[in-house]
């Protein structure tokens, strides 16, 4: 087993234990580092990329 998991949405390390795991509709495994990734992701559809606050939490993790 991968002992680090990668978030689906801004692209953060996930630790073993916490985040959020979802199944897509094609059964894909997702890994979210935050409730609020997940939440942009799943519910709201949203593009990592276009959101100025993932960036500046990816910089924060690093
Ligand atoms: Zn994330």
């Amino acid at each position: 087993m991968p002992k680090e998991m990668i978030c689906s949405f801004c692209g953060g390390i996930v630790e073993p234990g916490t985040g959020k795991m979802y199944i897509g509709p094609r059964g894909e495994i997702m890994w979210f580092c935050s409730s609020k990734c997940y939440k942009n992701s799943i519910k709201l559809g949203r593009k990592s990329r276009k959101l100025k606050w993932v960036t500046k939490l990816s910089k924060k993790l690093i």
